[in-house]
């Protein structure tokens, strides 16, 4: 990424879930050294638990950050920073599918009003900007609102089946953001993107889980028979897929982005018993299947290759090592985390 300049100045964008995993090192790439220059980052986030204002400490102190702890169902807060903002990349989501099945009551409050009330505050002020650039935004969605495939992948076009209570409220998000587009015409395009992985991952997840837990001598609690296959995204190839999307996408488009590495839960235990020094005998503990566990999920991401140049680039057995030594070395970050969700 080059740095440009613009008759406006730079572009103000408001990242929401900024200090969450996706979203905080989306924000240390955008201002750091490879970063493109010519953009402010306001952070709104609500420091949910999986929210952790230390994945930010990194752009603290730079002259174009800024972060404002509030809640994007906040009508008038959210009102107040888009009347001050070019463009939305918005992450803030409840995410884990495993807390949507205790509860949901969350998920469609902060992923579908929460969604809602951000795009409503954007028609207001693309209207009203009185700036020459127009408001783009980006929606960071799953590729969990497609349900579940056997086999083959889906491309952009299949229809929406989503089955757990989480997948079903980020279905709703997308398709109240669509029909901004539609309706509207505000510039929404929406990014589905497969499982993530890297470094500051909630240790609730399955890749941090099971590290943490195995560098503890712990075990690692394997779902039903563990023949659920997802593809493997890393952070830095998700956030290039969402920059493309933003800088050079479509508005009113949806994109596939998938990291091109799929292996089921059982063959990525292996992976991680082998890299941690553990045995499948003594660490793996079978526990019984996720309610409405998707057995398989496969992103088509021919049309962000072909439009956008997209392009997944970490090798997975390098990513998945790197962010096992992360993990290794930064006990500071996720002991406390671990311990106050009070997760095994
Ligand atoms: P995360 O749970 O790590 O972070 C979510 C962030 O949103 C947290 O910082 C939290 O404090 C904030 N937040 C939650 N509710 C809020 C509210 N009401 N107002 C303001 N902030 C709020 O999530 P993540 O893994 O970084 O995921 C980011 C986005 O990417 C989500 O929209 C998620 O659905 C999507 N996604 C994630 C994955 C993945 O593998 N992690 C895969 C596909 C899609």
């Amino acid at each position: 990424m080059t740095a440009s300049s613009s008759p406006d100045g730079p572009t103000r964008i408001l990242v929401t879930g900024g200090a969450g995993f996706i979203g905080s090192h989306y924000v240390r790439t955008l201002l750091g050294p490879a970063g493109p220059g010519d953009v402010t980052v306001t952070v709104l986030d609500k420091l949910t638990y999986a929210g952790n204002p230390a994945n930010l400490d990194e752009v603290r102190g730079h002259p174009g950050f800024a972060f404002v702890q509030g809640d994007i169902c906040d009508g008038a807060l959210v009102d107040e920073l888009l009347a001050a903002h070019d463009q939305v990349v918005h992450f803030a989501a409840e995410s884990h599918v495993d807390r949507s099945i205790l509860g949901a009551a969350e998920f469609v409050r902060t992923n579908v009003v929460g969604t809602q009330t951000l795009l409503e505050a954007a028609l207001r002020h693309e209207r009203h900007t009185g700036r020459r650039r127009p408001r783009t935004f980006v929606h960071i969605s799953t590729d969990e609102v497609y349900g579940s495939i056997d086999s083959g992948s889906w491309p952009e076009t299949d229809p929406l089946r989503p089955n757990s209570p989480y997948a079903a409220s980020k279905a709703s998000a997308d398709l109240i953001a669509l029909a901004h587009h539609r309706t509207h015409g505000l510039d929404v395009r929406v990014t589905r993107c497969s499982n993530n992985y890297g470094h500051h991952h909630f240790p609730e997840k399955v890749i941090p889980l099971f590290v943490t837990n195995l560098l503890d001598g712990g075990k690692v609690p394997l779902y039903g028979d563990g023949g659920n296959v997802r593809d493997w995204l890393h952070i830095d190839d998700h956030v290039q897929g969402i920059e493309l999307v933003r800088t050079k996408g479509r508005a009113g488009e949806v994109y596939n982005i998938g990291g091109g590495t799929e292996l089921s839960n059982k063959e990525l235990t292996a992976l991680l018993l082998e890299a941690c020094g553990a045995d499948w005998h003594t660490s793996v503990e079978y526990v019984p299947d996720r309610k409405g566990h998707d057995r398989r999920y496969s992103v088509d991401c021919s049309k962000a290759r072909a439009e956008l140049g997209y392009e997944p680039r970490k090798d997975f057995a390098i990513g998945l090592a790197e962010t096992i030594t992360w993990y290794r070395e930064n006990r500071s970050w996720w002991e406390p985390l671990k311990e106050r969700a009070a997760l095994r």
